[in-house]
């Protein structure tokens, strides 16, 4: 089963990509929007570098890694100038210095001190940081992210860190049953999105929707999707 899936997959991961990035393609055109607004972040946690190889060679530019000690060998390793990486897991503060070097987005932003010690450690040849605040929707434990009653004043904060760009709003909601539900979902993020910029900010990114729901993403204004399975195939 394993042989025979390392021999097949190159293959299936070409096509899987393709078919992901057609259904992006119709779900941006139904609700009426540019294709080419939407970044599909192909997520290759606990694939083995090879694989991810694969699928840089297959097209794939914009790849997300959740752990930093595993993604920190797999960019050392790939050094591959064409990839955008973002780091889309959470974030400790003693791993910030690796994430800062490394990453060029970072999705999960949740408290000033990890941004402080980001925009700090941001080498001053590089580009600024691209950061999205990650928000906690529908209050689970298990999920990390800013409250939504805390969200300005986090903004406001992240917004004036030098080696920082505050981008947008990312979110991981419940998994709901209900397509009607998840989307609600999305549209929330999208709603707190616009708030900030009635307030002054100037947000342009949504990072929401995964494998199972990156259409109703799309049609709540996903601007970028973190798509893992439906391209990699079951995990590891
Ligand atoms: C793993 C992961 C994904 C991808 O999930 P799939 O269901 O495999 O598409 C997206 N976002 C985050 C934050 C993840 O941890």
């Amino acid at each position: 089963m394993a042989a025979s899936n390392m021999l097949t997959r190159p293959q299936n991961l070409a096509a899987d990509l393709q078919a992901v990035r057609d259904r992006i393609t119709a779900a941006a055109l139904t609700a009426g929007r540019d294709p080419v607004s939407v970044t599909l972040v192909g997520v290759s946690k606990t694939h083995p570098a090879a694989v991810v190889q694969a699928a840089i060679a297959a097209g794939l530019t914009d790849l997300g890694e959740n752990y930093v000690q595993e993604a920190v060998a797999k960019i050392d390793g790939i050094a591959d100038p064409r990839v955008t990486w973002h780091l889309i897991g959470p974030l400790q503060g003693n791993k910030t210095r690796d994430v800062a070097e490394r990453f060029q987005w970072v999705h999960t932003v949740d408290r000033e001190k990890i941004a402080r010690r980001l925009s700090e450690q941001r080498p001053h040849h590089a580009p600024p940081l691209q950061v999205c605040l990650q928000v906690r929707l529908g209050g689970e434990e298990s999920k990390s992210g800013v409250e939504p009653q805390e969200l300005e004043a986090l903004a406001g904060q992240v917004a004036v860190l030098p080696r920082l760009r505050l981008r947008g709003l990312m979110c991981i909601p419940p998994a709901e049953e209900d397509p009607a539900r998840q989307r609600h979902w999305f549209a929330e993020l999208r709603r707190l999105r616009d708030a900030l910029n009635a307030r002054g900010h100037a947000l342009d990114v949504l990072s929401m929707g995964m494998s199972a729901d990156f259409e109703l993403a799309i049609a709540e204004g996903a601007t970028h999707v973190r798509v893992g399975t439906a391209i990699f195939g079951p995990r590891p």
